[in-house]
């Protein structure tokens, strides 16, 4: 029986997908073995690499000039290895701040290079992403990273942050592949894959290829050269998550790509915060024109209520849905893989929550 998973990270993964990994599993095309007994260095696992990242590319509208690399260590490393590679011989960054993972990635940035904050809506308690007037960017950045959804406040993008011509890097750890993106704006996109594309312990970093350059004073672990040179097989990659990366894509593509995700994630969206305006028993937290579509941050009147409403919902088989514990309050996190019918489902247990309680 499964239950509706509305967990932050590691998150639902497509019922299809789990369901033909576990037919794959052991004994996977025909090689006696389970894609985690093959090699890496196998012909085998090359095809499983590849497809992973063309499904990536694809997906992502992604050219010829770009590589995606399948890390491990999660988005938190990449605040270290971003700026490490990027701000070589003294280039210069600007950071987009809107939540919690901005703040991490800034703090992590100016350790290692000339990072600074160049927008933050720290004086609007993270309600909203800043506004193109408030931008004070340095037009000699090499690059401007911004966070297109903070998970944990709730709080999206709705489109990318406008910076004249400055290559983005993106934090998209929450919401790639979650709907259509303008490929061309962007020098490098990462994130973890446990929220939209597939299960922990794999980290994807898709980077131009011209961006790419030898840096032998650092780690050679943490150089992206390494890894491009190598196709991320430098040394033992998370062969088990890049497998599921690429079924994860074959499954996008089945649903109509990205296009298809974003009508499949603005419907449950839709359907969430309709139900939260309805009444005064339910707040959103986030403005409603950043308010995101993939993790629905609300309130109830107290915190005796919140508790007991994550209490009653886990009973009745909705799971995930206490909110961070930096910030309280409720979340429901809408996956690419949660179902409209889950949502649906959350909404009529939300409704009864307050005819009981309200
Ligand atoms: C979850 C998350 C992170 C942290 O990811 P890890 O893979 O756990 O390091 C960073 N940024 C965003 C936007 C996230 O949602």
């Amino acid at each position: 029986m499964r239950v509706h998973n509305f967990n932050a990270g590691p998150a639902a993964l497509p019922l299809p997908v789990l369901e033909r990994v576990q037919a794959e599993l052991p004994d996977l095309h025909h090689t006696g073995m389970s894609v985690m007994e093959w090699s890496h260095r196998s012909k085998q696992f090359e095809t499983i690499n590849q497809d992973a990242e063309n499904g990536l590319k694809r997906l992502l509208g992604l050219s010829e000039d770009w590589t995606v690399l399948f890390l491990q260590g999660g988005a938190s490393l990449q605040f270290s290895m971003v700026p490490m590679n990027l701000l070589q011989g003294g280039a210069k960054a600007d950071y987009l701040v809107h939540g919690s993972w901005g703040r991490k990635a800034i703090a992590e940035a100016k350790k290692e290079g000339a990072a600074r904050t160049a927008a933050s809506t720290e004086n609007a308690d993270w309600k909203r992403v800043p506004l193109q007037s408030e931008f004070d960017l340095n037009p000699s950045a090499k690059y401007v990273h911004f966070t297109s959804n903070e998970t944990i406040e709730g709080v999206q993008w709705p489109g990318e942050p406008e910076t004249g011509g400055i290559p983005l890097v993106c934090d998209a750890s929450s919401d790639i592949l979650s709907r259509p993106i303008a490929a061309e704006k962007y020098g490098l996109i990462y994130g973890g894959a446990q929220k939209n594309i597939g299960p922990s312990g794999v980290t994807v970093v898709a980077i131009r290829r011209d961006w790419i350059e030898p840096i032998p004073q650092i780690p050679t672990m943490l150089a992206y050269a390494t890894h491009a040179k190598e196709h991320s097989l430098y040394n033992t990659p998370p062969t088990f998550g890049i497998y599921m990366i690429g079924l994860v894509c074959e499954w996008i593509e089945s649903l109509g790509g990205v296009a298809g995700m974003q009508n499949r994630n603005t419907a449950k969206a839709n359907a969430l915060y309709a139900q939260i305006d309805s009444t005064d028993f339910y707040a959103g937290f986030a403005e409603k024109e950043n308010r995101s579509q993939m993790n629905i941050t609300f309130r109830l009147p107290s915190e005796e209520l919140e508790a007991w409403f994550a209490t009653e919902a886990t009973k009745a088989g909705f799971i995930g849905l206490k909110g961070h514990r930096s910030v309280g309050g409720l979340r429901a996190s809408l996956y690419n893989a949660v179902e409209l019918k889950s949502v649906m489902a959350l909404v009529e247990f939300m409704r009864e929550f307050e005819r009981v309680h309200g």
